[in-house]
């Protein structure tokens, strides 16, 4: 395992702090971009991303280049010392490309081409949207290649949506001639389109999904996405064509977000050099801090796993407030600087903000900046900025550290689409990535990393595996994870896994299909259960577990026969009361449990709070942490880097037993015990 990494760009080896600079929307008033220069060193920001929506300003007629206002300010930065990231500009178009080429507009599935407007509104397909694309982005390498303060390629802007245009079509048929070998039969057969007369006799005849023809056929709709995501990747691979030729050794990235369902990340990933995304948590909304904290912690793991490891970015985040979701809540003193850091606790080595400054005009005047309407330093926000800047300075030792996880859960993109898609057992509440996140809170309060993967990724590293409703198993993954189990892992599975294959045909002969042997159960239904309906799994006396009480089951209980499994808890009622709830297969030198029923967080924490024990796992401090209260450790292998941190607005009281610690912020050394504030954080080196 890799313990330290290079920088991002070796030229700036410190975190990166700042956001997304638009100062073409200043060109009038110049003035203002002296003033941002002053601005950003007084909040301790270091990096802006420049040029991500600024197509029209860089190229206002076709073939017209205007660079002298990004010359400007490329040198304002360099000359103030202060660095940038260079984006493509394909997230928006200028006008003119829209107007003299419509075939770059969007099309939705009803067959309508979009008018001009918004963002993110063309065509991945379009040969002219591919070539004049690669144009600009030529200019700006050939333009910016060796400047100073260039660090990093931000290539076009959130990637998403899809188009169903007629390219888009007939690229949909290739790819489906590539994929089944120019087979229509095997086509057929992978798609069931047996099933009401849904055969295809011409490869002609196939259309994308739309709600007002085929969106019923599961195997058609997830080959769909899947092209979305081919499609989009040979997109982006078509925009960093000239950047790779011309900037060899500019890292590149595209900010991702979150676990958006359009695009399966873990393809686009092995393209970008350094992965990054935005995170934009409703802080002191509908759920507790705490929850909303464990979900968005799970989210940093996927980034950092991507990679394999390797840190991110946070790439956007807002000061305060956000302008796009329901409520725009203000962050609460310290939760800004909490926010921020916990990215870092997770693998992130830049702090980052949409947005740097407030524009004046249009959706997004009212989105959180760095810099307000009022122009000045003066705010509340800019304090919050400034001093998550001074803090990034002293953790330069931070920098290119790894998180050390002896456990991962498997979060599938694959898998989430066929399980949204299916129409049953219940059609609501089927909650794949909640319960995924729920499973993980049970570490997160316990202070133990884990790693979030996919079913392809290597698990062979780790001492516990969790795959939380693995719905759909691809071919290997059930021989390898009765290898890691064989070797002594141990695996957790739950209802409704191994239910179908890599086409969403079911598995025949009896689910979990291909993990039956490794789980040694055989599940004969699946029983749904209203809202209000609740059974308890009680466990057996002297069960291995060492669990004595009865937990509540609810909305999803599997009936299942244990085959060669050790049954540790029954259900307590109905026609399946006796029933086994929750099994122990022994597997070679591991074992393989499965959790026949949807729980609630009670029964995860202890079961998840036994399993540590039993496996020794590693926590980040060997101390109860108090509720809403979490721990991380960044190591380089030597050092570890310990963030305790607080994610309720009470005080809290830390037991730090016999260990002892430097505050890295305050070069305090710290023993016995500490306190965080509401929202506090507290980064020490062991
Ligand atoms: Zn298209």
């Amino acid at each position: 395992m890799q313990h330290k990494h290079t920088p991002i760009n070796p030229k700036f080896p410190h975190f990166m702090h700042g956001g997304d600079y638009n100062p073409d929307q200043w060109i009038r008033t110049p003035e203002i971009w002296d003033e941002d220069m002053r601005l950003m060193k007084l909040s301790h920001c270091n990096t802006m991303s420049v040029g991500i929506f600024s197509w029209v300003a860089l190229e206002p007629e076709e073939g017209r280049f205007e660079f002298g206002w990004l010359d400007e300010v490329m040198d304002k930065l360099a000359r103030n010392g202060l660095f940038a990231i260079l984006a493509t500009p394909s997230g928006a178009r200028p006008a003119w490309l829209s107007a003299k080429y419509p075939e770059v507009l969007r099309v939705d599935q009803n067959g309508i081409r979009n008018l001009h407007g918004k963002r993110h509104n063309h065509c991945f397909t379009s040969p002219v949207y591919r070539e004049k694309t690669q144009i600009i982005n030529r200019q700006l390498a050939l333009r910016y290649k060796d400047h100073p303060s260039f660090l990093l390629w931000h290539i076009s802007n959130e990637f998403g949506g899809e188009c169903h245009c007629e390219l888009c079509q007939e690229a949909f048929r290739e790819w489906l001639k590539r994929k089944y070998h120019n087979d229509l039969d095997k086509l057929n057969n992978a798609w069931w389109t047996g099933f009401w007369s849904h055969t295809y006799t011409d490869w002609q005849q196939i259309e994308s999904p739309t709600r007002r023809g085929e969106d019923l056929v599961h195997g058609h709709n997830l080959d769909w996405k899947r092209f979305v995501t081919d499609q989009t990747v040979d997109f982006f691979l078509n925009e960093v064509k000239p950047l790779r030729e011309i900037t060899p050794d500019i890292p590149i990235t595209t900010n991702f977000m979150g676990t958006y369902p359009g695009l399966n990340y873990w393809k686009l990933a092995p393209h970008c050099d350094v992965i990054s995304w935005d995170s934009y948590p409703t802080w002191h909304g509908e759920r507790r801090d705490c929850e909303l904290g464990s979900d968005i912690a799970f989210i940093h793991d996927i980034n950092r796993c991507l990679k394999n490891g390797k840190p991110f970015m946070l790439m956007e985040s807002t000061p305060s407030m956000t302008n796009w979701q329901p409520v725009a809540k203000l962050k609460r003193p310290g939760m800004h600087l909490l926010s921020s850091l916990q990215a870092v606790a997770h693998g992130s080595d830049t702090v980052q903000y949409f947005q740097w400054r407030k524009s004046r005009g249009s959706s997004e005047k009212f989105h959180g900046a760095v810099v307000d309407h009022a122009g000045h330093e003066n705010t509340r926000v800019f304090k919050d900025v400034t001093e998550v800047g001074k803090v990034l300075e002293k953790l330069d030792p931070v920098l290119g550290t790894a998180v050390d996880s002896e456990v991962a859960i498997i979060f599938d993109w694959e898998n989430r689409w066929a399980i949204e898609d299916a129409h049953g057992p219940r059609r609501e509440k089927k909650d794949y990535q909640l319960t995924c996140q729920s499973h993980y809170g049970a570490f997160w309060k316990m202070g133990v990393a884990v790693d979030v993967i996919d079913m392809d990724c290597d698990f062979s590293k780790y001492k516990l595996l969790v795959a939380p409703m693995l719905y759909m198993v691809r071919p290997g993954v059930a021989e390898r994870i009765e290898r890691f189990v064989e070797a002594g892992g141990t695996f957790v599975a739950t209802y409704w896994s191994g239910i179908v294959d890599e086409n969403d045909l079911c598995f025949l002969g009896g689910f979990p299909g291909p993990l039956r042997q490794v789980l040694g159960i055989w599940s004969e239904e699946i029983d749904a259960l209203y809202d209000k309906d609740v059974n308890y799994a009680v466990f057996n006396e002297n069960n291995t577990l060492g669990m004595k009480s009865a937990y509540e089951a609810k909305e999803l209980c599997d009936l299942v026969y244990a085959e060669k499994a050790e049954v540790l808890a029954v259900y307590r009622d109905d026609f399946y009361a006796g029933r086994p709830a929750l099994t122990l297969n022994i597997l070679g030198n591991g074992k393989a449990y499965y959790v026949a029923f949807r729980n609630n967080d009670i029964f995860l924490d202890d079961f998840y709070g036994k399993l540590s024990k039993d496996l020794n796992l590693k926590k980040a401090i060997e101390t109860e942490l108090p509720q809403a209260v979490t721990a991380q450790v960044r190591t380089d292998g030597r050092n570890a880097y310990l963030f305790l941190m607080n994610f309720s607005s009470e005080k809290k009281e830390i037991s730090l037993g016999n260990s002892s610690y430097t505050d890295m912020l305050t070069g305090e050394t710290i023993c016995d015990k500490l306190s965080l504030t509401g929202y506090g954080i507290k980064i020490l080196r062991s």
